[in-house]
């Protein structure tokens, strides 16, 4: 499904509002140590509703606000826009592009949205549930990750298979009937 372009908006290393357009077949994103290469990963995985502070690296989910530099202030709000050419439908919603954004303010207020639609955490997760690009799917390879995926136990091995075939969905849906 073609992610057609990404907004970072006082995300991390990104103070100011930066596009980056992807165009069909590979995007190669280079450059030195330290540039912000891993933030825009991490930017993509927090907007498809990454919850551990820790794995983007933080100790606070307010750590991903942009905190100042010598020369400009700390930014007061992040935010992340992912769009998507949804022509095929290949997401599970009825416009033909799909906007879904993540926002985050100093006071630690939190929202996502859809087409720019409050929508809940839960919403964001399922939109990308079995399109095979989840924020924990084996789409986003972080640093560290494929030695993670390999000394993994078997069960956690079977849910990233699960999740490749498209049966996740359903097997969330089930566990949530159980738990009501
Ligand atoms: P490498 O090649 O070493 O993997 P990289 O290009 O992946 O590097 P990142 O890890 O994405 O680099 O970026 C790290 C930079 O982001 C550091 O300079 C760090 O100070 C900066 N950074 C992280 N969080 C914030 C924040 N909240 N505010 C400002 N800068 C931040
Ligand atoms: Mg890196």
């Amino acid at each position: 499904m073609p992610l057609t372009e990404l907004i970072i908006d006082g995300f991390k290393s990104f103070a100011e509002k930066t596009k980056i357009q992807f165009d069909t077949g590979i995007t190669g994103i280079v450059g030195p140590n330290g540039s912000g290469k891993s933030n825009i990963t991490e930017a993509i995985r927090w907007v498809m509703g990454e919850s551990s502070a820790k794995s983007l690296r933080g100790s606070n989910m307010k750590d991903v606000i942009f905190a100042g530099s010598e020369f400009r202030k700390p930014a007061n709000h992040a935010e992340v826009s992912l769009i998507f050419d949804n022509k095929k439908r290949e997401l599970n919603f009825k416009d033909d592009k799909v906007v879904v954004t993540r926002r985050i303010l100093r006071s630690g207020d939190n929202e996502y949205l859809i087409n720019k639609r409050n929508v809940r955490q839960k919403d964001v997760r399922a939109l990308f549930l079995d399109s095979g690009i989840s924020q924990d799917s084996l789409a986003i390879i972080s640093q560290g990750r494929v030695d993670q995926i390999l000394n993994s136990r078997p069960e956690e091995r079977r849910s990233l298979f699960e999740e490749a075939a498209g049966v996740l969905h359903f097997k969330k849906q089930k566990e949530e009937a159980a738990v009501q």
